[in-house]
């Protein structure tokens, strides 16, 4: 067998990476010509590439990496865990130390009465869940016919069946068949984009009350729950209307539906605060949870569920048929405990709140500024610039959506910093440790990445509005 390491050529690892490898959300006959750029170490807020470049990560990985790359504390408590126990399931009236002792950690962290969790491996699967969840709620209630879930266009939920559903990504629901039944949309906060002459604030309220729209066309005796994202991320780092999310919690009070935050990049301390829903002011009877729970040193998420909830299900004298092999796993509950010990004792949130928001933030919006760049925003350590041909309108480009904002990824890329691309809008979520100094590198390379991509457009005749 060819043993294959990070000692080998590039090329020969791209090939074989072509040969064999299938990449999520990627046009593989595309990238199979141009070749993987293949990623052989993380310390901090860095990594190394096959070919010695120093990257700048200000993805944290997808979202994830939040207490930075390269912790010994982790990969030590990990090599313990899998000697203790390597593997034992919470199905059939068995538990394990891991799996109780970070529930338990899980909910003292999380406010209210958010205090029993359900594991899953990853972020669509406890969305999966949550579906599963909330209509055995309301079955157990008397009300079975409460099936509806009402989310939200261009949200993220997941990749799974279940998870895509939710989430509103056109492009996702284009390929197989979804979203599946029992699942809606509404719009979603999206000013910048979608709020014509309204003021921001006038915009979120009318956005949330669509919500109140939909819950009576279709009855709110169909209605089991809304679920949405604090801040959505994967749909370009949208930050709603101040006035938006006190709605949407008033009209779920109003008519009794169970509100899901889905936490999985807010949560963990990327907003500033150990949830987004707290930063956003809202009390969701279930939190979606994975990503910063274990800073992606392990495969882990999970469902928090509040006692009404967990307690109705507890109650029923019967099982709750759903789980996964790996709910739980000894070796992922550990790392995350770990993770969240790490956040607690070195004061990362703090950090963020006190030291990383507040440098960056200034250094972030002074990139409007830059002739590209519309609207920045930053709430913790997560943020988002719109890119436009005339700020005033706040126009699209003349060019396909995504064009534009593909070749500003591009020159981020050349310049050794990741930034991603959602459509026009450039996004970022660093790790939370990033200190000042590497800040300061960061808006270098993104402010040298815009500049290469705003010249780039204008010599091909791209500065066009739509
Ligand atoms: N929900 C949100 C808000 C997410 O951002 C993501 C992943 N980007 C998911 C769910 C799905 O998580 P996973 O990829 O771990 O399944």
């Amino acid at each position: 067998m060819t043993r294959i390491t990070n000692h080998m050529p590039t090329r020969e690892l791209q090939a074989l990476d072509a040969a064999h490898h299938m990449h999520p959300f990627t046009d593989d006959g595309a990238l199979a010509r141009k070749g993987a750029r293949i990623i052989t170490r993380g310390r901090g807020v860095w990594l190394t590439d096959s070919e010695g470049h120093e990257i700048l990560d200000a993805m944290a990985g997808l979202w994830c990496v939040n207490i930075g790359y390269g912790r010994r504390e982790i990969a030590e408590i990990a090599a313990r865990q899998m000697e203790e126990l390597c593997y034992y399931n919470t199905f059939f009236q068995t538990s394990h130390v891991p799996a109780i002792a970070l529930a338990t950690k899980i909910a003292e962290l999380a406010p209210g009465d958010l205090n029993h969790v359900f594991y899953a491996g990853s972020g669509s699967e406890a969305n999966d869940t949550n579906i599963r969840l909330v209509r055995r709620y309301w079955d157990l209630k008397g009300q079975p016919e409460r099936t509806v879930i009402i989310s939200r266009r261009n949200a993220y939920h997941g990749s799974t069946m279940g998870g895509a559903s939710l989430g509103g990504m056109a492009g996702m629901h284009a390929q197989g068949g979804l979203p599946i039944p029992g699942i809606v949309h509404i719009g979603q906060p999206d000013w910048w984009s979608e709020g014509g002459d309204m003021t921001p604030a006038e915009f979120g309220l009318a956005r949330a009350r669509e919500l109140e729209n939909k819950i009576r066309e279709i009855g709110p005796e169909r209605v089991a729950a809304f679920i949405g994202e604090p801040i959505q991320g994967a749909g370009g780092v949208i930050v709603p209307p101040e006035t938006y999310w006190p709605e949407i919690q008033r009209i779920c009070d109003d008519y009794g539906i169970l509100l899901i935050a889905d936490e999985v990049i807010t949560g963990f301390g990327r907003t500033g605060n150990w949830f987004g829903s707290q930063t956003m002011g809202i009390r969701p009877h279930i939190m979606t949870i994975a990503k910063g729970l274990s800073s992606g040193y392990a495969p882990i998420g999970g469902s928090i569920v509040c006692d009404e909830v967990a307690g109705t299900i507890a109650a029923a004298g019967e099982d709750f048929n759903h789980g996964y092999t790996y709910c739980g796993h000894p070796v992922a509950a550990s790392v995350a405990l770990k993770n969240l010990e790490i956040l607690e004792e070195e004061r990362i949130i703090d950090h963020v709140r006190d030291v990383a928001h507040p440098y960056l933030a200034e250094k972030w919006q002074g990139l409007t500024a830059h002739p590209l760049v519309g609207e920045a925003k930053l709430v913790g350590l997560m943020g988002s610039i719109a890119l436009t041909p005339d700020k005033e309108r706040r126009a699209r480009f003349a060019s396909e959506p995504g064009t534009v904002g593909y070749r500003c990824r591009e020159r981020c890329f050349a310049n050794d910093l990741v930034m991603r691309h959602v459509g026009d809008r450039m996004i970022i979520a660093p790790p939370l440790v990033i200190t000042p100094e590497e800040i300061d590198i960061f808006i270098e390379r993104a402010t040298k990445s815009l500049d290469e991509c705003y010249a780039g457009l204008k010599a091909d005749g791209l500065l066009r509005a739509a």
